[in-house]
């Protein structure tokens, strides 16, 4: 037995472990595991469990190809905090000894290793939202909590004293795994709530998201309800923003580098986060593909307000300060950066690759984003804005997919697979993705246009 496995198993076996899970991600950011005995600890570390590739999802196989090899980060090793027989162990994927460029985790590594070559640490934090529903016979879906109906619900106490055995539970579990979290409430939409913890660096934070809808998922089950991180699972509702902060450090020091409180612009940034801030502007229509990938999202952005009165969801490409109807949004204080064009359905790994690919760009040209948009985007007419010279996001996931092949520094930056840029390789599941969507007849088509010629 090498000295990793019998670490790991004696680990293990003292946490009352009885299964890790090798788990890794597809494209969608859907969570794969094989379950593997405390007893096989080598078939774990000696990167032995196998998975058919294609029937996991987009990961770049055909059903004629071979296995995709799973070889753990071991520095990932977490108990499940509501199932201690469990632990998982995030892997990357490996195809005959070598990276496969199709997987999220390594593609998000790469983009780290080359901000980190320029001297700067990608940290991020990310705010997941989500709702808690009921299943109903049918298909559709319900608000879990009957009574959550306000008009306003946006931090109503009484709804959020009514899930409290459900976010209590979770709030615990996330401490207990250091994650430090902070806050929790209701958010803007009926049956929605949302559980931060602290920033940390990328891979860390995208390894926690991953983790964290799981278990979302997991404990809203053993509540007896569905969570969902969709974007838009009810039209006349908000939906589920997945808001990234992102901030530079320091390589060697591990100071601040956003921040600058003699920043002529009175908003604490400094000229490098200007920069990275251009860069997410000048890519937007690209990195929303990736930030916003789903039939879904576009029905989260852009929409006329719902019953709460705003969607708080971007609609076009534009910066601002402490001004929450812009796509980048630099909170009070400054130093970092809020990325409020993401959505509950992003793969994070391949979120974050984008942003940084986008953000180096704008580093490496020296961009300026120009002056901070101080407008309501949510009232300002849409000529007005165009006046401004403020770019509209994509409207639906074709418009995006195609505005990401269109984009060379994002097409080069998320890296060259067996079959050309990865960029196109998501650019083309995405269009089938529309298209198989588009192709159903739907309700609204028939109320619309059954009688009408
Ligand atoms: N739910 C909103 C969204 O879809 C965000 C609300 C907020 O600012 O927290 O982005
Ligand atoms: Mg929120």
């Amino acid at each position: 037995m090498n000295d990793e496995v019998a670490k790991l198993r004696a680990r293990a076996e003292k946490d009352g472990v009885e299964f890790y899970f090798a788990l890794f991600v597809d494209m969608h950011g859907k969570p794969c595991a094989k379950m593997i005995p405390v007893e096989s600890t080598d078939v774990l570390v000696e990167g032995e469990a196998g998975f058919a590739g294609f029937a996991a999802g987009p990961m770049g196989h055909t059903p004629a190809d071979g296995d995709l090899i799973a070889i753990p980060d071991l520095d990932t090793y977490t108990v499940l905090p509501w199932k201690r027989t469990i632990a998982i162990v995030m892997c990357d994927i490996f195809v005959e000894g070598e990276p496969w460029p199709f997987c999220p985790r390594l593609i998000l590594k790469d983009a780290i290793a080359k901000a980190k070559e320029k001297g700067f640490v990608f940290k991020t934090g990310a705010e997941a939202e989500y709702f808690l529903v009921n299943r109903l016979e049918g298909g559709g879906i319900e608000v879990a909590d009957p009574l959550d109906r306000a008009a306003s619900p946006c931090y109503d106490v009484k709804a959020l004293t009514r899930m409290y055995d459900v976010l209590s539970e979770l709030s615990k579990y996330m401490n207990e795994l250091g994650w430090g979290n902070y806050a929790n409430d209701h958010e803007d939409a009926n049956g929605q709530f949302e559980q931060n913890f602290e920033f940390a660096d990328a891979l860390t934070t995208a390894d926690r998201l991953i983790f964290f809808r799981y278990m979302v998922h997991m404990i809203a089950h053993d509540h007896g309800m569905a969570a969902t991180f969709m974007p838009k699972p009810f039209s006349n509702l908000t939906g589920n923003g997945l808001h990234f902060h992102s901030s530079f450090w320091d390589a060697t020091t591990d100071k601040p580098l956003f921040s600058d409180d003699k920043d002529p612009r009175g908003m604490g940034m400094s000229a490098l986060g200007y920069q990275y801030i251009a860069g997410l502007l000048a890519h937007a229509r690209a990195l929303v593909a990736v930030t916003c990938p789903t039939v879904n999202s576009y029905k989260r952005m852009g929409v006329g307000p719902p019953t709460s009165g705003a969607t708080w969801a971007p609609a076009y490409a534009s910066y601002g300060g402490n001004n929450r109807t812009q796509m980048l949004r630099i909170p009070s204080g400054g130093g970092r950066v809020e990325n409020r064009g993401a959505d509950g359905s992003a793969n994070p790994y391949l979120a974050m690759a984008a942003q940084l690919v986008a953000g180096l760009d704008g580093i490496e040209r020296n961009l300026d984003p120009g002056e901070p948009n101080v407008d309501n985007l949510f009232t300002l007419s849409e000529e007005a804005i165009a006046a401004k010279g403020i770019p509209q996001m994509p409207r639906t996931l074709l418009e995006a997919a195609d505005a990401l092949r269109a984009d060379e520094v994002m097409r080069q930056g998320l890296g060259t697979t067996r079959d050309g840029y990865y960029a196109d390789y998501f650019a083309d599941i995405k269009t089938e993705e529309f298209m198989s969507y588009h192709r159903q007849v739907s309700h609204w088509e028939i109320d619309r246009y059954l009688t009408l010629f």
